[in-house]
Formats: structure tokens, sequence, C-alpha cells
């Protein structure tokens, strides 16, 4: 349950006040040229959040209390998804019914895209299961990082957030991972331009103690924020390195890198064995 206290509250005010930069009455199938990112930021931008939401950082993740901002890696707090004896990872999940048969078919689609590419197998829950994915139209787009134990909502908000690569985003926070941009070794890859972050908003920058299982570093992940994300003025708030020209955060669905490094967390190739 989330603990609250005024300070972080009027903390995640301000930081959701300091977001802006769309209008609300754009359409659902709008999303054309939007990549995954700007489909995120655009749907959490302009939320009044209730003191019942839990916090967000990094845009769309969801944490208990600011404690676990600087938490080590997920996997290694033991957040994976149980494998099972077939070598799948079946991973329950609930719709909750105030979604419409079409929204719930773009989740059901970014629920299923996941066996085409990996072991993982999102199912519906059953009574039984102690850990679930309960999928809501709360407020915005986000997940927690990894399983969490017992129900954790993942939320699609039903303005803005239900397209394939957002739903893809957020199952993989839900399946363990964070955004390109806070990898262990982004500084070889992108400069953040702190100066033209907008101001409470540098969190979303923050470096975090990945485990990147020797994948490159991916400008075209699902996960990848784009180059002017949280900017305060129109400067970018992220330059590649080398090349500064370089396009990046344009993903509108899993890259190969994102399939390629969910088989490696999972372990997926091996079958039978752990994690
Ligand atoms: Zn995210």
């Amino acid at each position: 349950m989330a603990r609250k206290s005024a300070f972080r509250f009027s903390a995640l005010a301000v930081l959701l006040l300091s977001a802006c930069c769309w209008a609300d009455s754009e359409a659902e199938d709008d999303s054309g040229e939007l990549s995954v990112s700007e489909l995120l930021e655009r749907a959490n931008s302009n939320l009044i959040r209730s003191a019942n939401d839990p916090i967000l950082t990094g845009g769309d993740i969801a944490i208990d209390s600011e404690a676990e901002k600087n938490a080590d890696p997920c996997t290694s707090r033991g957040c994976m998804w149980m494998k099972f004896s077939d070598g799948k990872v079946y991973i329950p999940y609930y719709i909750t019914n105030h979604f419409s048969s079409r929204e719930k078919a773009i989740i059901t689609r970014g629920l299923d895209s996941f066996s085409s590419f990996s072991c993982i197998r999102f199912r519906p829950s059953r009574s039984s299961d102690r850990d679930w994915l309960s999928i809501e139209s709360q407020n915005g787009c986000y997940s927690f990082v990894g399983r969490r134990g017992g129900k954790q909502v993942v939320s699609l908000a039903r303005s803005g957030c239900l397209y394939h690569g957002t739903v893809q985003h957020e199952l993989l926070h839900a399946l363990g991972f964070n955004h390109e941009q806070t990898r262990s070794d982004r500084d070889n890859h992108i400069r953040v331009m702190l100066q033209n972050v907008q101001s409470g908003m540098e969190h979303n920058f923050r470096k975090i103690a990945t485990l990147n299982q020797g994948t490159a570093y991916d400008y075209n992940s699902v996960m990848q924020y784009h180059k002017y994300a949280f900017s305060k003025n129109n400067q970018p708030t992220m330059v590649p390195i080398p090349n500064s020209n370089v396009s990046f955060g344009s993903a509108k669905q899993m890259s190969r890198n994102d399939i390629a490094r969910l088989n490696t967390l999972y372990k997926c190739y091996l079958g039978l064995d752990e994690p």
C-alpha cells in the first residue's frame, strides 16, 4: 500500500503540474506519428492525481515509497516471474471490466505478442493465483517494476495508453525492465542535459545499476524516452554520443534488442532450467 506524506504528495503535485504540453482533446487513434515515449508523456501529463494514486517515477514507474527510487535492479530483489517445468513463464492477468471490447482487444494483443517471441505467457488469472497483474484504467499509464507479490496494478488509462507499444512498454516494466536512459552504461551512449530538464523532473534521468546482460544500448528500444522528454525549454534533454544526430526514442513497439534481452533475462532459450 502506498505510504503517503504531505511532502511526498506535494512533491508529486509539483512534478505532475510541471508536465505540460498536449491538448487533452486528442482523439484515441491519433497515434500515427507518435512514438511510445511521446504517447506515454502525453498520457501522463496534466493528470490530476489523488492521494490514492501510487507515486510515479521515471514518468510511468510506480513505487510504493520514495526509498525505492534507488533500489537495486529488480531482478536481484527476486522479482522475476517464475518459470514452470515446461520452460514457460506464466503470468496471470485480470483485465478490469471498464474497458470496451475494442480496448480490451488492444490490451490482449499486447499481452499475446510476448508468446510469439519469448517464453512469457500471459494468461487469464484464476482464483488460486498468488501473484497477478490487474490491468486497469487508472490515472495515466504506469506499472511497477518486476513482480511485486499479490495483486499489482498495471494502469492503462483509456484515454492515452491504449496502443500496442504502450501496452508492451508497461508489461516490460512488470517483467523487470527499466527505461533505457537509466541504464548503468547510458553515459557512453547519451548525454543527459539536466540544464534543459524541467525542475523537479531530474529524477527521470537518474542512473540505475541495471543488469545489462551484455546487451547493447538500444536507441530504438521501446523503453527509450525521446530526445525532448521532460524538456522545459524545447531543447533536448538527451543527446546521443558520439553522433548527436542519431535519432532515438521513436520506437512504436518492442525492438529486436528488447526481445533479445527479455529472452536472456528469463533464459527463454534454455527451456527447462531456472530462473
Ligand atoms: Zn516506462
